[in-house]
């Protein structure tokens, strides 16, 4: 039987797609280290593969691998399952392959970091309380949602108005609703101030429910209200909009009164400044910030997010941390699964060569964002960064979008390319 431990090869293959492989130097990769131990907190698309990166740079290293969730669910492709296309199994993974590489996973929730001892403490189990040592942590935490900025938008309004901005019960929840709403509805996505989750990620899921309504609904209605006067990807979404679903999408800027200010769940109103809009389905993602893990562990700023060392995702508050993912500002990189990705295999090299006490390397990063406007068409926006000043800086000519007169098949093409990068990265990380 083929053994599925992953190759070496494969891993420099995988190195060299992010541009790290000139500095994975044939004496690092043959030096041993005292066994040392790495803890990873949060099992996403940074973490697995942080997790994996690390145990096959340092084999002898004890890799240990936080996460509350015995599967994950991937939010990328999730809006194809609020539209009914995709099954929310496609989206699910567990842990069995990162610990058959050796990876010790914890299915629990990290509560604290004593960041001076060095010790993460899980929640309580069974009446013990567990502390795990680390010499590096790598926080991949993700989001958290500030409950309190809509008023009266709470963990409980979440069954009646879904966020699905997590994917898993959220996500099936408002395709329920999708599906049991009137024939002459009104469905209604506010979309908050960013930085948030995958920038695009509102208006794609706004095209896949606008082409669900098309053929099942036709009479009913889309309405985004929006906290942001631009938004990515924007002329390429609108023409999208206009060639497939004419008037069926109105999109409201904070100028034309889009900004939410409050809602009542009970009687499924959304307030903006000027106007109660009565919805059937109101899908409600509300502003974010750092998971809140960070924040207890000192990561965070004022801002409610992360800030990092670009050259190594290092925590610029906290020694011996790197935070990577969602959680990071890390701007111009958006905050998406492919960043994610990204910087989690630029911090575990990194954090390897630091063991190995070999100097920190700049090197580029890249970002890919593909957006479904149709079921089988889609849009992307890549990005190209470099780390070496103090600061990640977008790589002026490097990236772009896609162009705004392509056909239909140049479109439909870059939908089969959106499947193969969710196949490439869901191995990368969890398969
Ligand atoms: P996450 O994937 O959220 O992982 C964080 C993990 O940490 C979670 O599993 C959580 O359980 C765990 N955790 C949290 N707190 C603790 C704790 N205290 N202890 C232990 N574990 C903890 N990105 C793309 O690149 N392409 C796309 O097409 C795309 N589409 C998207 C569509 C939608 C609708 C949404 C919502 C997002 C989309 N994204 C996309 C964005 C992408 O999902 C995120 O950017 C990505 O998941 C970030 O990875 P992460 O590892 O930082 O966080």
């Amino acid at each position: 039987m083929k053994s599925r431990q992953p190759s070496r090869r494969w891993m420099l293959k995988s190195l060299a797609a992010t541009g790290l492989f000139p500095w994975v130097s044939p004496a690092l990769q043959a030096r041993t280290i005292k066994r040392v131990k790495i803890v990873v907190i949060g099992g996403g698309f940074g973490g697995a593969t942080a997790a994996r990166f690390a145990k096959r740079l340092l084999p002898q290293a004890q890799i240990t691998l936080v996460e509350p969730q015995r599967s994950y669910v991937a939010c990328p492709f999730s809006n194809l399952v609020v539209a009914g296309l995709r099954p929310i199994s496609a989206q699910t993974f567990d842990y069995a392959a990162l610990r058959r590489e050796g990876i010790e996973v914890i299915p629990s929730h990290a509560r604290d970091v004593d960041t001076a001892a060095r010790e993460v403490t899980l929640a309580e189990h069974a009446g013990t309380q567990q502390k795990i040592y680390y010499d590096k942590l790598i926080m991949a935490a993700g989001i958290d949602f500030r409950w309190q900025a809509i008023p009266g938008y709470n963990e409980n309004a979440t069954s009646v108005m879904p966020h699905a901005w997590r994917a898993g019960e959220q996500t099936l929840a408002l395709r329920r609703q999708l599906q049991a709403m009137p024939e002459n509805g009104l469905a209604v996505i506010a979309i908050p101030a960013a930085p948030f989750r995958c920038p695009p990620g509102p208006y794609e899921r706004a095209s896949l429910i606008a082409s669900f309504l098309k053929q099942h609904k036709p009479k009913a209605k889309l309405l985004l209200l929006d906290s942001n006067e631009q938004f990515s990807k924007q002329g390429l979404f609108l023409q999208a909009w206009q060639t497939h679903y004419g008037g069926l999408i109105e999109w409201r800027s904070p100028a034309e009164d889009g900004r939410l200010r409050a809602v009542d769940p009970a009687r499924m109103t959304l307030s903006t400044d000027f106007e109660s809009i009565q919805a059937d389905v109101a899908n409600v993602i509300p502003p974010q910030q750092a998971a809140r893990i960070c924040t207890r562990a000192g990561l965070t700023d004022a801002s409610g997010w992360c800030p990092v060392q670009p050259l190594d995702f290092s925590s610029s508050q906290v020694p011996d941390i790197h935070v990577l993912g969602d959680a990071t500002i890390a701007a111009p990189m958006p905050k998406s699964a492919f960043s994610a990705n990204a910087q989690a295999k630029l911090a575990a090299l990194q954090v390897a060569r630091n063991l190995l006490d070999e100097p920190l390397l700049p090197t580029t990063l890249a970002n890919t964002c593909y957006s479904f406007t149709t079921p089988n068409t889609a849009i992307s926006v890549s990005g190209v960064y470099r780390n070496d000043q103090q600061k990640l800086a977008s790589i002026s000519g490097a990236g772009g979008t896609s162009p705004m007169d392509a056909t239909e098949d140049f479109r439909r093409r870059e939908s089969n390319q959106a499947r193969a990068w969710f196949q490439a990265i869901t191995t990368e990380a969890f398969t």
